[in-house]
């Protein structure tokens, strides 16, 4: 079966083929455009491109495509991409206005290109449909509530592969089976020892996720992929009461704020320097006590969101470290796991320092209670897996 995954950013479309089987995947293209402003034409050049190159005899030999849509007003899951999820992105795109539009696009785009290819919709918020509503609600009036507002999570396709992958490599089948079949059997009941996950997806944008026997207990991120740790350029937890106290004192309207805290905070806001986590450090490096804040306040928000997690599972048999710093920045991993020896954490210096580049490997010592992982993210294999899962289940019921 042939998965196309279609990743529309904010402003560009990444794509990629792949041949799925009950084996394993084969990634058989990729390709993609900066600086998009209209999804449409490159989808379109993209689907000559493919005929072009061989990979396809028409656009319509495609067996699937696959969304990574971010959030849907009262739906989740990974899904038929059909009019209700049109309805469900058409719903939040305040809260998500990068996203959803441009997945809406997308989505019309193939339904009238290729209208016998089935599309599925693979939700961020999917992998958090289990947590319990003490955990999801915000203490707010009835009124916000009906509203949707309450905490969703995002990074869902990220986390999931690191609930499975963390299995794998923990060689507990039983929970790796369990996430595999997550969103086509939903979790059943769990016999098993426990396995207890705090995952960290720490890129451009970032969240910490507690992970129990295969199933998500909560994220750092809320609402809006605006929460959580500090991001790139967003700004992360906030005080509630911060937003209109700036408004009256800096003499700014909601939409004014709104645009500072999602563009111009998070790192770039504190460290003043760059919205890149490998400038920052560099600048930190060579004295920029600004830089080193930024720094700083994300290793600290880590450790708060791992330790609240930690808690709530009542320990952790692993924590893993994914995504562009994540898996790149060997100094900070020591920093979030320095002083935890009495929790039954060591890092293995060495181990540490050779694990970046998209290697996976255990970085704490072979004395450390709890296992140390880096795990590469491969968002479209993720997709691609996910989508493959729903459409053969969903063929085997027809
Ligand atoms: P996105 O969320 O945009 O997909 P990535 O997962 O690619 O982001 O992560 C991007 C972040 O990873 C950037 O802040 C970048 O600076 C950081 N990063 C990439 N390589 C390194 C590295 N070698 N050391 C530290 N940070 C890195």
């Amino acid at each position: 079966m042939n998965v196309l995954v279609a990743n529309l950013g904010s402003t560009s479309f990444k794509y990629r083929l792949f041949d799925m089987s009950e084996a394993g995947a084969s990634m058989l293209t990729s390709g993609g455009f900066e600086r998009v402003s209209d999804y449409t034409a490159c989808i379109e050049k993209m689907l000559e491109d493919l005929v072009a190159e061989g990979h396809l005899g028409s656009a319509d030999e495609l067996d699937a495509v696959g969304f990574k849509t971010v959030l849907g007003k009262d739906l989740t899951g990974c899904v038929d991409a059909d009019d209700r999820v049109l309805d469900a992105l058409e719903g939040f795109k305040e809260v998500a206005p990068a996203h959803n539009p441009a997945y809406a696009e997308g989505i019309r785009c193939f339904q009238q290109r290729c209208p016998g290819v089935r599309r599925v919709a693979l939700f961020e918020t999917a992998f958090y449909q289990w947590v319990e509503a003490a955990a999801a609600n915000y203490a707010i009036p009835s009124a916000w509530r009906d509203l949707g507002i309450r905490r969703y999570g995002f990074h869902g396709a990220s986390h999931k592969f690191i609930a499975e992958r963390t299995a794998e490599l923990m060689e507990r089948e039983d929970v790796a089976e369990r996430v595999r079949q997550l969103y086509v059997q939903g979790p059943g009941d769990f016999n098993g020892a426990p396995l207890r996950v705090i995952s960290c997806h720490l890129g451009g944008s970032s969240s910490v996720t507690g992970i129990h026997n295969g199933l998500a207990i909560g994220t750092s991120m809320g609402f809006s992929p605006q929460s959580g740790l500090p991001q790139n350029n967003r700004v992360g937890d906030l005080d509630a009461m911060a937003i209109p106290y700036a408004c009256k004192m800096l003499g700014i309207t909601v939409d004014e704020a709104e645009a500072q805290l999602t563009k111009q905070s998070g790192l770039l806001g504190l460290s003043g320097v760059s919205n890149d986590a490998r400038d920052i450090r560099d600048a930190a490096l060579a004295g920029n006590a600004d830089a080193q804040l930024a720094n700083d306040a994300l290793i600290d928000s880590i450790r708060h969101w791992a330790g609240s997690f930690f808690f709530k599972m009542g320990g952790a048999e692993v924590i893993s470290f994914t995504a562009g710093i994540g898996e790149n920045d060997a100094t900070l991993r020591a920093a979030v796991c320095a002083n935890l020896q009495e929790l039954g954490v060591i890092i293995d210096p060495a181990a540490n320092a050779a694990v970046r580049g998209g290697k996976e490997g255990v970085i704490s010592a072979a004395n450390s209670r709890i296992k140390v992982v880096v795990i590469p993210a491969n968002e479209e294999l993720v997709i691609a897996r996910e989508v493959f899962r729903h459409v053969a289940v969903g063929d085997a019921l027809s």
